[in-house]
Order: C-alpha cells, then sequence, then structure tokens
C-alpha cells in the first residue's frame, strides 16, 4: 500500500493526527501503523482520564498554549460525540505554609495562561468543595474535568475509518528508508513492518514510548531519548469513595513535569490515588519488576540518565520508596486528605510515561517535535498531551500539509 502520509502509532496523539489529515481536507490518503493487535494500549488508556486546563505550564509554552485550545476542543468533541466527561473542577492545595508561595506562583501562573473563573481558597473555603481535604490554602480550578479517553480514541479510529484512513494494528514498523531527495516530487519512504512492506510520501512519527528508537530507525540522531516512568495506581475501596469528590492535587515540584500523587475521581464512577513517578527498567515497565535488557541497556548507556540520577537522587530514592512501601504512599495521600487508612486502599495498575530527556540530564519540560522534510517526529509529548491531543493533531497536519503541498507533482497525492 502507498499513501500520502503515515502515521507511526495508534495512541490518542496518532489517532488525533490522522483524523486531523483527513478530516481537514489536508489529505484523503493515510494509513497508520501500529505494533499492537489493538489501537491506543498503552499511554492514552493508562494515565488519569484528567482534562487539564493549563494552570502549571509555563506562560508562552506549547504546553501552555496547547493545553488551552486542546481542552475546549476535546470538550466540544466529546459533547459531539456523546462521550463521557465532566468538567467538575479541580482543587490544588498547599498543605503546609512552605508550599504557599509556590501556590500563590501556581495562581499567577494560571492567570497569566488565561485560565478562567480561579479562586484562592481558604482552608474553610475548600472543605466547603472537598469536604475532607486537609489543607493551608488552596485554588479552585473550574475548568478542569475528567473524560473516558479510550471512548476518545475510539470515536477517533471511527472517524479515520469512516474517512477512507487505514488503520493497520499488529504492524510494528521496524526499517525505514528514504528514496529520493527528501521534500522532492518523487521522495517516498519505504517501511519495513513485521507484517510486510508499505509506503508514504510523508512520515508522521508518535509512538510514544518508542519515538526517538522510531527516529533513528529514520536517520535521525535526536539529542533526547525517552526515559519511561513508571505511574501506579491505587484506588480508593467504594465504600471510602465519599471522601474525594473530584480532583485534589497536592503544590507541583518545581523543575519536574510530574504534579505529585494526587485523587482522581473516574468517569466511571472510582476514585483512584497515584499516580508516583518511579524510574522504569522497560519501556513498557508496568510492573516493579518488569525488565526489558533491551531498554534497560539502553537507558543505562544513556548518559542523561545518569546525571539526573545523581542530580536528582532524594526524588528517585522516594518515588522507588513510595513504590515498594505502602505505608510511604500513604504518608503523601495523607497530606492531601488525612482521613485515609491503609485499608482504605487497593491496587489499581500501572501506566508508563513517555517522557524527554537530554544528553544533560534535564527533562524536556514542553512538547517537542521534529520537522524534516518528507516527516514530522512528535519527540516529546507527555501529559496533557491528551487533553491537548486534538490540538496537537492540528498543529501536525498543518505541518504535513505543507509539505505535501511543496512535494505534490499535481498538488494531490498518490493513492492506495
Ligand atoms: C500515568 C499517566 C497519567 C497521565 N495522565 C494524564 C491525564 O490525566 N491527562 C492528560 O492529558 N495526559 C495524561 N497523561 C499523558 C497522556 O496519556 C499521553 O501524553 C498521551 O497518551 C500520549 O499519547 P501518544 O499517542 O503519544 O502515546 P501512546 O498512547 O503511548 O501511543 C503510542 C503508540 O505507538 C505505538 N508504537 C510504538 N512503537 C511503534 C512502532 N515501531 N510501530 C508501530 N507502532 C508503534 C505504541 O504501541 C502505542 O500504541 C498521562 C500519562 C501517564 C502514563
Amino acid at each position: 500500500m502507498h499513501t500520502d502520509v503515515a502515521v507511526i502509532g495508534g495512541g490518542i496523539v496518532g489517532l488525533a493526527t490522522a483524523r486531523a489529515l483527513l478530516w481537514s481536507g489536508t489529505t484523503d490518503s493515510v494509513q497508520l501503523l501500529e505494533k499492537e493487535p489493538v489501537l491506543s494500549a498503552h499511554q492514552s488508556t493508562h494515565n488519569s482520564g484528567v482534562l487539564h486546563a493549563g494552570l502549571q505550564y509555563a506562560p508562552g509554552s506549547e504546553k501552555a498554549r496547547l493545553a488551552r485550545t486542546g481542552i475546549r476542543a476535546m470538550t466540544e468533541y466529546c459533547r459531539h460525540h456523546g462521550i463521557p466527561h465532566d468538567i467538575c473542577g479541580k482543587l490544588v492545595v498547599a498543605t503546609d505554609e512552605s508550599e504557599v508561595p509556590r501556590l500563590d506562583a501556581l495562581l499567577e501562573r494560571g492567570r497569566a495562561n488565561g485560565l478562567q473563573g480561579l479562586r484562592r481558597l481558604t482552608p474553610e473555603e475548600a472543605r466547603e468543595v472537598e469536604p475532607h481535604v486537609g489543607c493551608v490554602a488552596a485554588i479552585q480550578v473550574p475548568e478542569e474535568g475528567i473524560v473516558d479517553y479510550q471512548a476518545v480514541c475510539e470515536a477517533l479510529a471511527g472517524e479515520i475509518r469512516d474517512a477512507g484512513g487505514v488503520l493497520r494494528t499488529g504492524e510494528g514498523v521496524r526499517e525505514l528508508v528514504s528514496e529520493g531527495i527528501p521534500g522532492g516530487t518523487g521522495f517516498r519512504w519505504r517501511i519495513g513492518t513485521n507484517a510486510g512492506e508499505c509506503s508514504a510520501r510523508v512520515l508522521v512519527n508518535c509512538a510514544g514510548l518508542h519515538v526517538d528508537r522510531v527516529a533513528r530507525l529514520a536517520g535521525e540522531r535526536p539529542e533526547m531519548s525517552v526515559i519511561a516512568f513508571r505511574g501506579e495506581y491505587q484506588e480508593l475501596r467504594p465504600q471510602r469513595r465519599h471522601l474525594v469528590r473530584h480532583l485534589i492535587y497536592p503544590v507541583p515540584e518545581p523543575g519536574f513535569p510530574f504534579l505529585g500523587v494526587h485523587f482522581t475521581r473516574r468517569i466511571g464512577g472510582g476514585v483512584d490515588a497515584g499516580p508516583n513517578a518511579v524510574l522504569a527498567f522497560a519501556r513498557e515497565g508496568y510492573r516493579l519488576r518488569s525488565v526489558n535488557l533491551r531498554d534497560l541497556g539502553e537507558f543505562l548507556l544513556f548518559p542523561g540518565l545518569r546525571r539526573f540520577v545523581v542530580r536528582h537522587g532524594g526524588m528517585v530514592r522516594r518515588e522507588l520508596l513510595q513504590s515498594a512501601f505502602r505505608s510511604r504512599l500513604l504518608a503523601a495521600l495523607r497530606r492531601l486528605v488525612p482521613e485515609i487508612q491503609p485499608q482504605d486502599l487497593a491496587p489499581a495498575g500501572s501506566g508508563v510515561r513517555a517522557q524527554g530527556m537530554r544528553r544533560d540530564g534535564t527533562l524536556i519540560q514542553d512538547f517537542l517535535w521534529l520537522e524534516r522534510p518528507g516527516a514530522v517526529h512528535v519527540l516529546n509529548a507527555p501529559s496533557p498531551a491528551a487533553t491537548a491531543s486534538l490540538s496537537i493533531g492540528a498543529v501536525v497536519a498543518e505541518k504535513v500539509g505543507r509539505m505535501l503541498v511543496h512535494s505534490a507533482p499535481s498538488g494531490k497525492g498518490g493513492g492506495q
């Protein structure tokens, strides 16, 4: 099969990009290749299910901009498609006086990012919203909510099929060979998968936890690697769900893109606690004992990870201990909701974040794409990329549209 565009990766970002390409009229010739037998089997369905409004991202960043446009687009999409969602609002709480300056800085940041209806609350006001919360001060973020991202992915897949796109599951990309002059009229990618071969004029790499590997297959030498951070969840037992009404978050630690363990009401009715952020020993390392020797070897040889561990040893150790000993996790959760008891919690699975890291050991805070003639690589799309997926898809589709116009012999791409 030959198409104008091949999207690699059938998570929410790849699906949103394929949908944007087809529904914007950029092209009617798109194939999406997904290595798993089903779509969206990784980050896009192993997350907190939160719609982030852009509170904590650096003003002017792509995360801030695309979370703002993305949450509006996603909410509208859910309304249109009847997908369960609830703009229930969130509390961010300072649990001791030392956190108050950071809470206030967060409020300023949220205002700079254009969030509406933000309110600084006293502990009494916070307890009117969340009767069981423990805090010395709080911010209420009324625009945030929860959603069923699995249902979003299914709706996107349906729209791609309806518009003539081809979804090829069980086809992992193993080889990428470029033929012709990149950006020139005869240019194409020959794509080798475990199931055979196909080709496309433009490649879009949305491979999540494997995005740097796929970029390298395409001949890139990205100045970053994906590092896998597992996030483990507990859930509140049904009889204790009343302790949390909506979303309760701590003040995030500066310098880290992770938000700290928090409480999240699920769209299906449960309440989750977590996720932590534990360095994983496998890209798809959903358990503490999951080890993949190839992944582990790559992580250990990557100088950035060694530098990160040396610089942030305290944080790495704390997260590992929280993972290994439930009492540690419980202590962190009790700061937010003091009534939580050990018997209130039950393990509830995990997700693994694809977090870009530079060779100097710094975490890439913003979304990052690498644009080349004939290819776009979505190198860093961690949270809030599920919220922002429709906006990310539109950005990438626009880039691809320009490439197709410049390389088209007659303005229109090849058929299937
Ligand atoms: C624990 C956790 C909590 C989170 N909470 C939230 C939240 O509340 N709100 C929010 O907005 N975001 C959240 N996120 C972030 C969000 O889930 C991700 O940013 C988003 O899902 C990324 O989507 P993706 O399509 O890039 O990646 P993925 O969903 O991981 O999809 C990538 C796909 O590429 C496929 N693939 C990889 N290699 C190949 C190959 N060689 N060939 C073919 N296919 C390949 C994979 O199988 C996979 O299906 C969370 C993430 C985690 C892990």
